[in-house]
């Protein structure tokens, strides 16, 4: 890097942050405290006041490889001096079909279609659409609405918002703008026990009574990620998968957090030897390098759409299918193919397992739970996102807890070392958390 560029990237002008940038979920009147950070490498942040810390959250689950993956990087560099933008109306392109290739191959049979999005959000937009039109095309004009289960998260757009869980997301704030959908009760039986009773009953009797105006059923398959990081039976998932065949009700799996081997199985649906309708991916497509999603349909769900009276499918964006994007996320998944992932997921599991487990004797820990790379600890009572951003900077880590939970999402290629000085932070910080560290903001979404 040339001296300036270096210059202007270490040199980060705060007061003006302060005033003049939103950060996600944060209000202009009490600007919540932002830190610095100014070079990645490997599993490390150097923060801008030199102190280098382990990233226990891949950057919102997204960076897998790890940070400078030389093997991305000389795919985007490539791809920058080549082609780094091009529509994609009436136009094609090679990363955009290799990526797509890939993605094909890596999902289960029955995905054949793949959509280019810009972000979670809009593959969730995406899926959504993709669904009514569908149904549409098969003449059932009354099936437009969506079915989906509490304690859900799938994004901050209206209709991906309308999905969320409707008491702690966003429904009240925005008030009819937001579609009023259809909500079955969280599933209750944990991951690796069977199927509680009347698990899915609740569900059941929705489907009933509505199956003639339901377009789709969407969920976050095994991990209910923003909504607490609970890990839910993959029995569940089979019965949901059935019951949608039996009511004529499409299956959308929103794979976004839990996708490319985060929980232990490439996707988290081989837990239950199922297939989606529609599959929504993103966060770790790219390996975290640029924002890039894709939603993948079926054959059958893309006859419909294009026989619906639309003729096409109605979305196409500006950045649609980016080459630079596509780029870094054809370069991810080849690094993903060569199957070290499983290994590395499976070793931080096991870790994490051991190191996590005496957690639970503490005074305020009400759970710990680990599934392949994700680690949690649940506390009794809500928690103070800054104050502990800012204590875990101090134990050299860079976690960033929400809601009840202190969890970590490391990238797959931390060390067995990084890994126990993460655990080590969660630990320090359960033990001995304060009630004013325990007082939760306003809103924090993770
Ligand atoms: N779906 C799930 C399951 C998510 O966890 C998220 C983000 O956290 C989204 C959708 C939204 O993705 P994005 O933030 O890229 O819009």
């Amino acid at each position: 890097m040339n001296n300036s560029l270096q210059q202007s990237s270490a040199n980060i002008d705060f007061k003006f942050d302060k005033k003049h940038i939103w950060h996600p979920y944060t209000s202009m009147h009490n600007a919540a405290k932002v830190t610095g950070v100014v070079s990645a490498e490997g599993c490390e942040l150097t923060l801008s006041d030199g102190q280098v810390v382990i990233d226990g959250t891949s950057s919102w689950w997204a960076c897998i490889h790890g940070y400078n993956r030389p093997e991305i990087i000389e795919a985007m560099q490539y791809q920058l001096t080549t082609l780094s933008h091009v529509m994609f109306g009436g136009i094609t392109h090679a990363p955009a079909v290799n990526l797509c290739k890939r993605l094909v191959d890596m999902t289960s049979p029955n995905l054949t279609k793949v959509f280019l999005a810009d972000s979670g959000s809009i593959a969730v937009e995406v899926a959504m659409k993709m669904a009514m039109q569908y149904w549409q095309g098969k003449n059932q004009f009354k099936k437009q609405r969506i079915l989906t289960v509490k304690r859900g998260y799938h994004g901050d757009t209206f209709a991906a918002m309308s999905v969320c869980d409707p008491d702690n997301g966003m429904h009240t704030m925005f008030g009819d703008a937001v579609t009023e959908q259809l909500f079955a009760p969280a599933p209750t039986s944990s991951f690796g026990e069977t199927l509680a009773d009347n698990d899915t009953a609740a569900l059941e009797a929705i489907l009933q009574q509505h199956h003639h105006n339901i377009a789709a059923l969407i969920i976050e398959p095994i991990m209910q990620a923003a909504g607490g990081m609970h890990f839910y039976s993959a029995e569940y998932l089979k019965a949901i998968r059935q019951l949608c065949d039996q009511y004529n009700v499409l299956l959308i799996l929103d794979e976004i957090a839990t996708g490319f081997g985060r929980i232990g199985k490439l996707f988290a649906y081989e837990y239950a030897e199922i297939e989606a309708d529609i599959l929504c991916l993103g966060k770790a497509l790219t390996g975290g390098y640029i924002s890039l999603a894709a939603t993948i349909c079926s054959d059958e769900v893309a006859n419909g759409v294009s026989d619906s009276p639309a003729g096409v499918f109605m979305h196409g964006p500006t950045f649609m299918g980016n080459p630079l994007a596509c780029s870094a996320a054809d370069a991810s998944l080849k690094i993903l193919q060569t199957g070290q992932w499983q290994h590395q997921v499976d070793a931080i599991e096991k870790q994490m397992k051991q190191e996590l487990a005496e957690a639970i004797e503490f005074e305020h820990v009400i759970d710990v739970r680990v599934l392949g790379s994700v680690g949690v600890i649940e506390m009794n009572s809500a928690i103070n996102t800054g104050a502990l951003q800012q204590a875990f900077i101090k134990l050299g880590v860079w976690i960033r807890p929400f809601g009840h939970v202190l969890y970590i999402t490391p990238p797959y290629t931390i060390s067995s070392e990084q890994l126990t000085t993460l655990t080590q932070a969660l630990k320090t910080i359960a033990k001995n958390i304060t009630l004013e560290q325990a007082t939760a903001d306003t809103f924090s979404n993770g």
